[in-house]
């Protein structure tokens, strides 16, 4: 359910909050054991927040913007007092002492929190096969993965358990889970959104963002995530926009740059490519100017990310020794012992492979070889995007080069699955912001997604461009899919 129907139930007064709210506990209790999008609900304190809105209706006092919205957040995005898993055995018992920005953010719009949402273990993976519990089903067929990290967020939205949800997006765990499962995910400019109380994965890429039914929800909820915040130092200062003004603006003349290199990819599925360039022709005749651009280093992308993710990751989780967080393991002799236990049992496999392949290029006489040399084509690949804006207004690429995958079919082999962050992992390189909107379906009726990349700052851009398009297309008419 969009945010519109939503608000129609409420003020129509068909149903009341607390009613809606408990419809979609009651969904999400009947229904979830076959998606497994929840880790876990909160289920109490989303009534006690849903009847403080249905006070404040019938008093006619004036309403937060996201009033009586349930939303659904990501496991690895710290909610006080509620478990902050990361679908880890290492925080499997980890009750946050504080709430992250964003969501505070959310809930001080007047937002519902309705639970936290299963994602690949510590956010690392395209599949959400890697979690603590279990793995996360795609609505459009079970057998089928969510894409991931936060595949529990997508698949939430899809499936109707709740009206948006937040996830992450390091290297694309947001767009990506979003065009396997037929939603709308925007991945913020970096800096856009604080960080803080977001569990760290790779700090110079991770940013907070939507995962919604539509378009405008996204933008209600960029808006009211987004800002400068004292407890994160690169979080933007910038004035916030609202974005829902100019998502109608005619896109007449708007120039969209079509980047080469990807519709060229070997690995690009012919029936993605196909839906994304009938996407492309309608921009056309929407009246938008189509130009082909160059991006020399864009395939680059993933050997760059998959040095400088796991190096940063290695930083970042050796905090979990098993003292100042998370599981310890009972047998270590002496500390030592008992550090590399707790990391070997509480960590998942995936975890340990990047731990690893970071902590080796970040290791003297290898850093120039690898880490250093990354960051360099990290500049290279910045700067492609900077000369392609000098040309065009938005960047339009497919978010992922095939549709949802089979469950298992990559969990042996994680450079296959590493490839489907091709298309997404460049922007998180460049930080710039990037929207993936359902374009079509392929044959076997699985929903295909667009990418408009922007410049940095200029969400409003890519946000009109793809309203324009999602209310011209009309891709995905009946949202609930239970
Ligand atoms: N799939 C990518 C990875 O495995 C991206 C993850 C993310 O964005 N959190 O690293």
């Amino acid at each position: 359910m969009n945010f519109n129907s939503f608000r129609k139930e409420i003020f129509s007064n068909n149903a009341s909050v607390k009613e809606l709210v408990n419809d979609i506990f009651a969904k999400i209790d009947q229904k979830d054991p076959e998606i497994n999008s929840y880790i876990c609900t909160t289920k109490d304190s989303a009534i006690s927040q849903a009847e403080n809105i249905d006070k404040l209706i019938q008093n006619n006092e004036d309403l937060p913007p996201l009033a009586g919205i349930p939303i659904a957040v990501k496991d690895n995005i710290c909610t006080k007092g509620v478990a902050t898993t990361c679908a880890s055995k290492m925080l499997k018992n980890f009750v946050a002492p504080y709430e992250a920005t964003a969501s505070s953010k959310l809930w001080s719009s007047g937002g519902i929190c309705l639970g936290k949402t299963n994602l690949d273990e510590f956010a690392m993976g395209s599949s959400t096969e890697t979690s603590l519990f279990g793995v996360t089903s795609n609505p459009w067929d079970i057998n089928r993965v969510p894409g991931g990290s936060s595949g529990g967020s997508a698949a939430s939205v899809a499936a109707g358990f709740c009206a948006a949800a937040i996830g992450s997006d390091t290297g694309g765990s947001i767009r990506q889970p979003a065009s396997f499962c037929g939603v709308v995910g925007l991945k913020p400019t970096y800096g856009r959104v604080s960080r803080w109380g977001l569990v760290a994965f790779a700090s110079s890429l991770d940013q907070i963002g939507p995962i919604t039914n539509t378009v405008s929800d996204a933008a209600e909820i960029l808006y009211s995530i987004s800002g400068k915040d004292p407890f994160d130092s690169t979080c933007l200062d910038k004035p916030v926009p609202n974005y829902l003004a100019d998502l109608n603006k005619s896109i007449k003349g708007l120039k969209i740059g079509i980047i080469k290199e990807c519709f060229e990819h070997p690995g690009l599925n012919s029936e993605v490519k196909e839906s994304v360039l009938s996407g492309v022709d309608r921009f056309k005749t929407l009246g938008a100017e189509i130009i082909e651009v160059e991006c020399p280093r864009f395939n680059d992308g993933i050997a760059t990310y998959y040095v400088i993710a796991p190096s940063e990751a290695s930083a970042n989780l050796a905090r979990y020794d098993g003292v100042k967080y998370g599981y310890r393991s009972n047998d270590g002799l002496n500390l030592i012992d008992m550090t590399s236990k707790s990391r070997a049992e509480g960590f998942g496999d995936e975890v340990q492979r990047r731990i690893l392949i970071g902590t080796y290029a970040l290791s003297a006489g290898y850093t120039d070889a690898y880490y250093k040399k990354a960051q360099k084509v990290r500049t290279l690949i910045r700067k492609d995007f900077d000369n392609a804006f000098k040309k065009v207004d938005l960047l339009l690429t497919p978010t992922c080069p095939t549709t949802a995958f089979l469950k298992g079919d990559f969990v042996n082999d994680p450079l296959s699955m590493y490839l489907s962050d091709l298309l997404t992992v460049p922007v998180n390189l460049a930080g710039l912001p990037a929207i993936s909107i359902p374009c079509g379906f392929d044959t076997k009726g699985l929903p295909i997604g667009m990418q408009l990349i922007g410049n940095v700052l200029e969400e409003d851009r890519i946000l009109n461009a793809a309203n324009i398009f999602e209310i011209d297309a009309q891709v995905i008419n009946n949202r609930a899919l239970f």
